[in-house]
């Protein structure tokens, strides 16, 4: 007979280092962004992709939500759609909003620009961290957004009928988003 089976499932989270806590309460703003863009981009464009793209986002979000609540950590994430609680993050909505409506080829390449982003910082996270939670979650989260790159760089290519460049990843990183998607399928 178990003891506590509580305990069993639910076992107390090991606390969180300060790295490893900023950079889950960054990228939980940073899936909102995500979010956030694609259901303004969706506004206005015909195109299914934003709305596609940013329920994928909201599982995100959840995801780390999940996580906060585990680590005992307050959620940073403001209610309203482009409201956040990181200045940078506000201000990068906002100019990716400001490129997004110029052109449905721009809004692509905002979508190239965002998940190209949080690539980085989750392959960042995954680097930093020791706890097999966080990792795995970080995980998914970046197999969900190899497919999201993918997506908008073919698209921008479709409709532009120029190459796609990456906006802040080197060459060889682009490279390595793109290897890691073709696994995927
Ligand atoms: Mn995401
Ligand atoms: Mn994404």
């Amino acid at each position: 007979m178990l003891a506590n089976p509580i305990a069993v499932f639910a076992a107390p989270a090991e606390p969180l280092d300060e790295s490893e806590t900023s950079r889950l309460l960054f990228i939980r703003e940073e899936e909102k962004l995500a979010r956030d863009v694609y259901l303004t981009l969706a506004e206005s464009y015909d195109t299914q992709i934003f709305d596609n793209i940013s329920a994928s986002e909201q599982n995100h979000m959840d995801a780390i939500l999940k996580l906060l609540n585990r680590y005992g950590l307050a959620d940073p994430a403001l209610q309203g759609i482009g409201e956040f609680s990181v200045l940078e993050i506000s201000d990068l909505y906002t100019s990716l909003i400001e490129r997004g409506v110029i052109s449905e080829a721009e809004a692509f390449l905002v979508g190239g620009y965002i998940e190209e982003f949080d690539i980085l910082d989750l392959w960042h996270a995954m680097e930093e961290t020791d706890e097999a939670q966080l990792d795995k979650v970080y995980a998914n989260l970046c197999e969900g957004s190899y497919s999201h790159l993918v997506a908008f760089v073919g698209l921008y290519e479709k409709l532009s009928a120029t190459d796609y460049e990456p906006q802040i990843m080197t060459d060889e990183e682009f490279e390595r988003a793109l290897e890691e998607a073709s696994k995927l399928d």
